[in-house]
């Protein structure tokens, strides 16, 4: 039973029960076929934690539309979801909750009762962000839904953890972190923003211990110096080279310390001279390694001084920064000051001032992993859309640092290392141990941190395909995986570790191809925020216009890489093409006389048949190209113009007069064609616009049980008619020309006049007479070899093949067309009057509002073109 369209095309009712029809008959369940080739995409997981935004609906729409093509391509197409357990975000959340409602803190609950509380947490919002994903359309198979801390995952992270600390790829070591005294967790560079922000550089003098006289350092951060134990100099700098190897004393702390040579202080820049704080900065530290110096941390987790600060422990770092440059001043030790401004580095999750300092933390070498990370993208077995974005990825792994891989959270995957009480070794294991593997003590205590979130999602395109299960069907089926769709701001956090760890478990790639997006910004070109509360909720858009009309504004005029603006408007226009779509569709579907679909015998075709089925090939070629490429706007927008334009404006048109004439084979030949396109354009447009196509194609004539498991169209040389076609397009430019021309003129339709038609393709011409009457209201149509007599006094259309002549008084009533132009002059005239006495009067333009002079200006100039356009109508009607 074929459905029936109701007058109005309603987005949100259809919209949910299609999807329900897709669920219920299993449309998106993927299953391995050795008979297909396969396809698969890993969904980017959203955090748990997360509301759709219109980033999520843009990254969403550009998988889904991929999927559904390769699957109406012939793929067995997988669409794998899952959501992320987002560490720290969703430990917030929690504790944020638990401040609130109990007045309580995660300590007051103890690790246990916590844990309890997110996972509760997870089981009540977690599902949230999958049920607006769903609203957009996705075709992902549920049933294959993961989650970055269910099981599979986690042993999987285990897996991969022991397997790479077995190796001497992780380890655990004092290194310079960046901390945040905010969220008080360690992060990793890629968490790490850098804002410029201006500050100060400070010159201290350091007295030397022998009294011969002092060395001035320059520091942006005096707070640290508390912490200093030694001054590097260049050993071969003329200036400094004899102070090597004599001390200095640090001032308020009165500690002596060190000058030592190294090379890496750069000659002539600052004072030459860099005071050593190798506990809170990373370069210090590594020179302090070279030379042996002390590592004093004044800094602690919470961003106050500690106690080896001396007076100014317990003080805020700013606090004491403040302090302290009073002191020096006081004391004599401070130089000058100069306003400087450099990059800090800020938590990109609260954007506090982030803290190099050292710690103990979990690390995973990088140097070794990256080589085939680098390897794999330089001779193109993954490949990145577009390209550009491989040397951003490049340039990162060539300078990739360890990776601190340590989280002080509770949410997350529990770091598998065990410390022996007895004898201090650390027991790496897949399996709980209940002793120690070096000494046989069972008095065993659990690190307490937990993996940094990236270190599980870098694992996703193989850990939700089973492994570390290599028998897995799904992995042997879909590793790797094809196409990875994310926007730019995640390639070093997630692309580069997915490409990292695929290499380092999988030895091969984790996909072929990285699609990378743009951000959605609002229609101003700013970046959509809570705080500017100019975010565009992509849910109430759906609602609105319709999922459809949605998908179809993201992806049109959208291109791989670049940021796009968002305009509501946009929406708007895309509601009103599904409309315009639905009205066309239920027109065809009124005048359908028969039950199935199939183009009529060759010979019935008729020259507007030939010529539609020429379009709708070449578009079929153009849009499978452009999906191949990736360029899946300009896939939309060709589609969209066809619809609009050859099928709606035109076609249709053309045809009308069989559909209601009496030649029954004409009439039927019509109508096999109309939905013969209808039911082709239906399928291209159908990744990008899923509920409407479905909808209309479950109301035409049709063989299957859905649209999204029907083929993709196919080229089809046989119905290539370009002679036919490039006729009937020399007719319609005729039409169109006559048409632009009578609208200028300000001639209704009813008003029919002989047309004169001179071209050496005549022949052309006579066959589309029927159509050059009705369409550009002729009542007759001459076709002549030359100009007809008279000429001189008709209006003259030229196209590229032909020049059409309408006796002008067929047309238009002289004496009242030349009275109308009379009277629209006077006003005009009158008008640019008005206008040139204010804009002469000086007190006015001086005293008015910039805004109102200009207005005024253009209104007069407006009026001054209008009035050149009625004298140019006069002449020519006067001529
Ligand atoms: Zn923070
Ligand atoms: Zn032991």
């Amino acid at each position: 039973m074929r459905k029936e369209l109701p007058k109005q095309y309603d987005p949100t009712q259809v919209e949910s029960q299609i999807y329900q029809m897709w669920l219920d008959s299993d449309c998106f369940k993927a299953e391995p076929d050795p008979d297909k080739k396969p396809y698969s995409i890993v969904m980017p997981p959203p955090n748990v934690t997360g509301q759709l935004h219109m980033g999520h609906a843009l990254d969403s729409t550009l998988q889904d539309i991929l999927t559904r093509y390769k699957r109406m391509e012939g793929y067995s197409a997988l669409w794998l979801p899952g959501t992320d357990h987002a560490g720290i975000a969703t430990q917030i959340k929690v504790e944020e909750e638990l401040r609130v409602k109990e007045g309580k803190t995660r300590y007051d609950l103890g690790r246990e009762k916590f844990l309890e509380r997110v996972w509760a947490w997870k089981e009540k919002y977690g599902s949230r962000i999958v049920e607006q994903q769903r609203k957009l359309g996705v075709s992902c198979d549920w049933s294959r839904s993961r989650f970055t801390m269910d099981e599979g995952c986690s042993k999987a992270v285990r897996e991969a953890f022991c397997e790479m600390y077995d190796k001497g790829l992780i380890y655990k070591g004092s290194r310079i972190i960046n901390w945040c005294p905010h969220c008080l967790t360690a992060l990793s560079d890629a968490e790490v923003e850098y804002v410029d922000k201006p500050g100060h550089l400070w010159y201290i003098r350091y007295p030397l211990s022998d009294g011969s006289g002092d060395i001035v350092v320059a520091t942006t951060r005096p707070e640290t110096m508390m912490g200093d134990t030694g001054v590097a100099v260049n050993p071969n700098d003329e200036k400094f080279k004899h102070l090597i190897g004599k001390t200095c004393i640090l001032p308020i702390m009165n500690r002596e310390i060190p000058i030592v040579g190294d090379e890496y202080c750069e000659i002539g820049f600052g004072t030459g001279a860099v005071k050593m704080t190798p506990a809170h900065d990373p370069n210090d530290f590594e020179v302090g390694l070279r030379h042996n110096l002390d590592v004093i941390r004044v800094i602690a987790d919470d961003g106050h001084i500690n106690e080896n600060g001396g007076k100014y422990n317990g003080m805020d770092r700013y606090e004491c920064r403040k302090a302290l440059v009073k002191d020096l001043e006081e004391q004599g030790y401070l130089v000058k000051t100069e306003p400087y401004s450099h990059n800090v580095g800020t938590c990109y999750r609260c954007h506090n001032d982030v803290e190099p300092l050292i710690s103990a933390q979990w690390f995973v070498k990088m140097k070794p992993l990256a080589e085939e990370a680098i390897r794999v993208v330089k001779d193109g077995t993954i490949k990145f859309v577009p390209e550009r974005f491989s040397k951003t990825y490049l340039n990162w792994m060539e300078n990739v640092h360890d990776w601190c891989i340590s989280r002080q959270l509770w949410w997350g995957h529990q770091i598998p290392a065990w410390y022996c009480d007895e004898c201090g070794h650390i027991n790496v294991s897949r399996e709980d141990p209940t002793k120690c593997e070096k000494c046989g003590c069972t008095k065993l205590t659990r690190d307490e941190d937990v993996l940094d979130t990236w270190f599980s999602s870098g694992l996703w395109p193989f850990s939700t395909l089973g492994w570390p299960d290599l028998d897995s069907e799904d992995l042997k089926y879909w590793y790797p995986t094809t196409d990875m769709v994310t926007g730019y701001d995640i390639i070093f956090f997630w692309v580069a570790r997915m490409v990292v760890s695929g290499m380092e478990q999988m030895k091969k790639e984790p996909f072929k191809t990285v699609f990378i997006h743009g951000l959605v910004r609002d229609d101003k070109g700013r970046k959509m925020s809570k705080s500017l509360g100019n975010g565009i909720d992509p849910l109430e858009m759906a609602e609105k216009y319709g999922a459809d009309a949605l998908r179809f504004n993201l992806i049109t005029g959208n291109s791989p890489g670049n940021d796009m603006r968002f305009y509501v408007e946009k929406c708007e226009a895309m509601r009103n093409f599904a409309n315009k779509i639905w009205n066309a569709s239920r027109y065809v579907l009124m005048n359908l006389t028969v039950e199935e679909n199939g183009l009529p015998d060759a010979a019935d075709l008729e020259i507007e048949d030939k010529w539609v089925l020429s379009k709708l090939n070449t578009l079929i070629k153009e849009v499978t190209e452009n999906m191949d490429a990736y360029e899946l706007g300009v896939a939309s927008a060709k589609v969209y113009d066809f619809i609009w334009d050859t099928y709606c404006d035109w076609y249709i048109e053309l045809t009308k007069a069989r559909l209601y004439g009496e030649d029954e084979k004409s009439k039927l030949a019509a109508q096999k064609v109309l939905v013969y396109v209808l039911d082709q354009f239906l399928r291209l447009l159908h990744p990008f616009m899923p509920f409407i196509t479905e909808e209309i194609w479950q109301a035409i004539p049709h063989e299957g049980r859905s649209l999204m498991l029907a083929d993709w169209p196919k080229y089809d040389e046989n119905l290539n008619f370009s002679v036919e076609a490039a006729h009937m397009e020399s007719v319609m430019n005729a039409i169109r020309s006559i048409r632009n021309r009578r609208a200028e003129m300000n001639v209704p339709p009813s008003k029919k006049s002989t047309l004169y038609v001179v071209s050496d393709k005549g022949e052309i011409f006579r066959q589309g007479t029927g159509f050059i009457c009705r369409l550009a209201y002729a009542d007759q149509v001459i076709i002549c070899d030359s100009d007809p007599e008279g000429h001189e006094n008709m209006v003259c259309v030229v196209t590229n093949d032909a020049k059409l002549y309408i006796p002008l008084e067929e047309l238009i009533d002289f004496e009242k067309e030349l009275a109308r132009i009379e009277k629209e002059k006077a006003n005009c005239l009158k008008q640019i009057a008005m206008f040139e006495g204010k804009l002469s009067n000086e007190a006015f333009v001086s005293r008015a509002p910039e805004k109102v002079v200009a207005e005024q200006r253009e209104k007069l100039e407006k009026n001054r073109a209008l009035l050149a356009q009625l004298e140019e109508s006069e002449k020519r009607l006067r001529r």
